[in-house]
């Protein structure tokens, strides 16, 4: 029996523009994405026998998430053993046991399903044997989902148990800018802050939110070679004031909501110290002290019960 634990962090995004559309209805994107602390935890047990198809077993803390294929851990699972059925690998035969602890929140436009992707593909590289650097993780993990890459590569930054192995790996890093469909990645130097989160109780689709896009009209572009200045230059104003997602057009029209949210947090942290994360409905705010992160937490809290402190990884 060999045993992994793993955490899957979340991510922000700094910036997000969408630049075209693709035949296939996928968007072209250029978005800026931050690991952030606040992560799932994930536990995995391998009980290898000879003979026995491979057998997957999902627990949850959270009733409502499916344990099936339907959940990316399990789909992570399967593309794993489709990666050793394709490269004439011998295919794992044994009971794969997967928990999730979760404490990031669900639909909320901060990778955590993604991420939960990404920690069994590591896991199970580690369980497997597999040997693959970041690179090779990251081709399986873009066919569960265009943030999984992202997600492999901050995990393999971050991870105490993961780290030693991908020292060297140019890949391994805490922030990057996503290009084409989000899969395409350059890691960038990571922004160092403290951050609070707070997610509106609605449920935001991303698919949804992608198609409505569109058909709004867009008021202002994120400047990201100025946002990559920023960042380089560790010049927090300039990082700040280059924080825009082009995706707000859309969910802040169809979520009054998240307008309130937003507006609250940057009467509270300053206008430009808050955006939406990725398709929403989550909002995040970058405070200068853990201090001032915890009390606008516990003011937003007030409105929102899923409003959490955390910092970016770096
Ligand atoms: P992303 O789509 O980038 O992963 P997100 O924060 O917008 O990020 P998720 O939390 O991943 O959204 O959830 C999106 C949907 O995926 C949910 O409706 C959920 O039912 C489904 N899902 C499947 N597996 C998981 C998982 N392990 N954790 C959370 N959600 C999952």
């Amino acid at each position: 029996m060999k045993r992994i634990e793993l955490k899957s962090y979340g991510k922000i995004n700094l910036s997000l523009d969408v630049k075209g559309l693709r035949e296939d209805g996928m968007h072209l994107v250029e978005m800026v994405m931050q690991q952030i602390l606040l992560c799932d935890d994930i536990a995995m047990e391998w009980n290898p026998e000879k003979g026995k198809e491979l057998q997957i077993n999902l627990s949850t803390n959270r009733r409502y998430l499916p344990t099936d294929e339907r959940n990316l851990a399990y789909k992570a699972a399967l593309e794993m053993r489709e990666f050793c059925r394709e490269k004439s690998r011998p295919l794992p035969e044994g009971k794969l046991d997967i928990h999730i602890k979760k404490r990031i929140p669900v639909a909320a436009g901060l990778a955590g399903g993604s991420g939960n992707g990404a920690a069994v593909l590591h896991g199970l590289n580690v369980l497997w044997e597999l040997d693959l650097d970041v690179e090779g993780l990251c081709t399986i993990g873009k066919r569960l989902g265009s943030d999984v890459p992202f997600c492999i590569m901050g995990q393999a930054a971050e991870n105490e148990n993961l780290k030693e192995r991908f020292r060297d790996d140019p890949l391994a890093c805490h922030c990057a800018l996503a290009t084409g469909t989000g899969t395409e990645l350059k890691p960038l130097p990571p922004l160092r802050s403290h951050v609070v989160l707070s997610k509106p109780p609605v449920g935001v689709s991303t698919a949804g939110v992608y198609k409505g896009i569109d058909s709004v009209e867009i008021k202002e572009r994120p400047d990201t070679v100025e946002m990559i200045r920023g960042l380089s230059e560790k010049d927090r104003t300039l990082v700040k004031k280059n924080m825009v997602n082009v995706l707000e057009n859309f969910t802040l029209k169809e979520y009054p909501t998240v307008v309130y949210t937003k507006n609250k947090m940057q009467e509270l942290c300053g206008r430009d110290s808050v955006l939406m994360s990725g398709s929403g409905p989550t909002v995040f705010a970058l405070t200068d002290s853990r201090d001032e992160a915890k009390s606008v937490c516990r003011k937003m809290k007030e409105d929102n019960r899923e409003s959490y402190w955390t910092r970016t990884t770096c």
